[in-house]
């Protein structure tokens, strides 16, 4: 019998349900007081709740268990230790204690840390993240146990992206809560984020895949030439999925439930090839875990089925990448979305205030939203020719603009422009509601009827790095808007001024419009907002005075992890590029020109034997062909030579200095390389190409 989805969902999750049946009632209680009040564990309830957690791991096949942890790569770590203890007639049992549940001790010393820690001081330590729950994970290991930790070093700095979220969503929710209660919610005691990622990927054959070197090390094609059929019939988006595709996409629904994933909606994008799926909503700190692991099942998957997923932001030059929509709101314990407007939000003052504070927040700190979007692989969606912009607006919609525009203008707002009935003008169709609001979906981060949606992360990246800024930034906003508040003597006028005064401040941030066009970078840089036009610009915003004292003011991060940050941030795409660069050089010198020079003697030798054949024959084909050919071969071989001694060059660099120089020199030079390459693949016969070309990777799955 086909098992019921609702018997599948989480049956390899140690939540709620299995701590109820698993735990006696006061360890429970205790461990979920815990969790709620933030505050430590006490080590015997520990020792209680690692014994339930490793019997029914046991009962469910575990040999193992790992403290899962999510260094500065962006992926996940673990190390593995079995549950076996010797015994004194030399057999084993199968142990867990509190102290390895709550603590553990990876010699971490060759994870990305900044400078925070030398070689030779390698301690660092994980420790259980309480508010995500304990899983299973099968693979071809066995199962095992994997508890989500973050991770930090001797000296406490954090050394993950899991720490610095999890303290944002604390001053989120104190500041937040200082706001409420003074509304006079005082059954208020805590405010978290809810986070629903939505995922692009691209599948692509396995067995092509391997084929390309620049794909296996890098994630995108270096070279490719445009097949004829792109993206343009606009064919794939929403289209009906192929057999394969479909087998892929059942499994990984499954193999999420299975791991309490919402797993919910799913379709074809908008290029051939590419697909989407999303999550509901959940807490932003599971939500990251989840998408982490969301992606690692993604790549699990697509293997068992003969496929390769890719999750880089551009793995095609010529039609869209792929990104990550960020969609984000505010909720208190007492089950209030703080971003929900209501029907009519003019009389709607709290909402009205948490909207203009989040107005405030992305006006003041573009720069670090922007930054909290960068990696090497986004750089070629923001600010390049594709979606979105890398000027960061915020989308209000119709109704709530004309709510802003009624305060700006009169001090007052005196209606809500509602949505009505739609009617299609066929009778079989039956009316329904209009929304208020149509959507736009150029806009970078934009109001999406109870939450915002932040658009511009990159498919690859984790999301906790973009929810920690926009946490941290928008609870710095409530806790100056709690401050003043706290001082008013007459608190609704008070409020009405506030929320007046933030919204004419920062209206500038607010754009309805197209924004793709042209027209739109020319009218933001009258605005005065940033385009930061690459990652490398982006990064210094991590360490500028604001910064530092936005993030050391609400404990998100300390000054030395922020420098930190930076210096792994320019490493990172000092070594993505320099690992691009080389496979270019390695590809275009031992396959491509290779290729080449073997169709091009053999377009000679048949000139040769056609002439010898027949002395007036017409061989300017050929010929043409030949020093067509001839041409691009001594281009590649050019721009072959000068890339590689760009990249000798880069190596002596180092830090921003060195990233720098990757972003201005060595990325331009490899697009010189691309670009004979490209045209030589359309120049000769196809069975001389030495790899699968676009048409192949993308039309053929
Ligand atoms: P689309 O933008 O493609 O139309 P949906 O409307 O289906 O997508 O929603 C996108 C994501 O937003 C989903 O993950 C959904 O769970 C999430 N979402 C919905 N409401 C909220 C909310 N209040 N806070 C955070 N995320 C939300
Ligand atoms: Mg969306």
């Amino acid at each position: 019998m086909v098992e019921k989805l609702t018997e599948i969902f989480g049956k390899d999750v140690f939540n709620e349900a299995t701590m109820v049946e698993r735990l006696p009632k006061k360890i429970y209680v205790a461990l979920k007081k815990t969790i709620e009040n933030g505050t430590s564990l006490d080590p015997a309830v520990a020792e209680v709740v690692a014994n339930a957690m490793k019997d029914w791991a046991i009962e469910r096949g575990a040999t193992h268990y790992t403290h899962w942890f999510q260094p500065m790569t962006g992926i996940t770590a673990e190390k593995h230790d079995s549950f076996i203890a010797p015994t004194v007639d030399g057999k084993i049992i199968m142990e867990f204690s509190g102290k390895e549940l709550i603590k553990g001790e990876p010699d971490a010393s060759s994870f990305p840390s900044g400078g925070l820690r030398a070689t030779f001081e390698a301690r660092g330590y994980t420790a259980w993240d309480i508010t995500s729950p304990a899983f299973l994970r099968e693979d071809a290991s066995g199962v095992t146990l994997c508890i989500p930790t973050a991770f930090c070093s001797y000296t406490g700095e954090a050394l993950d992206k899991k720490t610095p979220l999890l303290r944002s969503m604390e001053a989120l929710s104190k500041e937040a809560t200082r706001v409420l209660n003074l509304f006079g919610h005082n059954d208020v005691t805590s405010v978290s984020c809810s986070v629903g990622p939505e995922q692009e990927y691209f599948l692509i054959d396995r067995n092509k895949y391997l084929q390309r070197e620049d794909l296996i090390f890098s994630g995108r094609t270096l070279f490719g030439a445009m097949p004829p059929k792109g993206q343009e019939l606009e064919d794939h988006y929403f289209g009906s999925l192929k057999e394969r595709i479909a087998a892929f996409m059942k499994e990984l629904n499954e193999e999420c439930w299975k791991l309490g994933i919402l797993a919910k909606t799913q379709h074809n994008e908008v290029a051939p090839a590419q697909h989407e799926i999303a999550p509901i909503f959940t807490t932003a700190n599971i939500a990251t875990d989840h998408n982490q692991l969301l992606m690692e099942i993604m790549k699990k998957v697509a293997s068992r089925h003969g496929l390769t997923c890719l999750l880089h932001e551009k793995p095609f030059a010529g039609v869209n990448g792929s990104g990550k929509h960020n969609n984000w709101s505010m909720v208190t314990n007492t089950g209030k979305n703080l971003l929900d407007p209501g029907k009519t939000p003019h009389e709607n003052v709290q909402f009205l205030l948490f909207l203009a504070a989040v107005l405030k927040a992305v006006d003041d700190n573009a720069d670090l939203l922007r930054l909290s979007a960068s990696n090497p692989g986004n750089d070629h969606r923001l600010g390049a020719n594709e979606a979105p912009p890398a000027i960061i607006s915020v989308f209000l919609g119709e109704q709530l603009a004309d709510v802003l525009t009624q305060l700006i203008e009169t001090g007052e707002a005196k209606t809500s422009k509602q949505g009505g009935k739609m009617n299609v003008g066929a009778h079989a169709i039956p009316e329904f509601g209009k929304d208020a609001t149509d959507r736009n979906r150029t806009s970078p981060f934009a109001f999406t009827g109870n939450k915002f949606e932040f658009r511009m992360l990159g498919s690859s990246m984790s999301i906790a790095g973009a929810n920690t800024v926009l946490n941290a930034i928008v609870a710095d906003v409530l806790g100056q808007i709690a401050d003043e508040l706290e001082k008013a003597d007459n608190f609704e006028l008070a409020v009405h001024d506030l929320i007046k005064k933030t919204v004419t401040e920062h209206q500038k941030i607010v754009f309805n419009g197209n924004g793709y066009s042209d027209e739109w970078v020319v009218e933001a840089e009258k605005r005065g907002l940033p385009n930061i036009k690459s990652m490398v610009e982006a990064v210094p915003a991590l360490v500028s005075e604001k910064a530092i004292t936005l993030f050391t003011k609400h404990n998100v991060f300390s000054e030395v992890e922020l420098h930190s940050r930076a210096e792994i941030e320019y490493e990172a795409y000092s070594k993505t590029i320099n690992i691009e660069a080389k496979t270019m050089i390695q590809m275009a010198s031992k396959k491509f020109i290779p290729a080449v020079i073997k169709y091009a003697t053999s377009l000679a030798a048949s000139i040769n034997s056609v002439k010898s054949a027949c002395p007036d024959a017409i061989v300017s084909v050929q010929e043409d062909l030949l020093k067509e050919t001839s041409a691009l071969l001594a281009q590649s071989q050019a721009a072959l030579k000068k890339l590689t001694a760009y990249v000798d060059e880069a190596a002596d660099k180092e830090g921003s200095e060195q990233a720098l120089f990757f972003r201005t020199v060595v990325f331009p030079a490899m697009a010189e390389l691309r670009t004979p390459i490209d045209a030589l693949e359309l120049l000769v016969e196809k069975e001389v190409w030495p790899v699968p070309t676009y048409g192949d990777l993308l039309f053929e799955v």
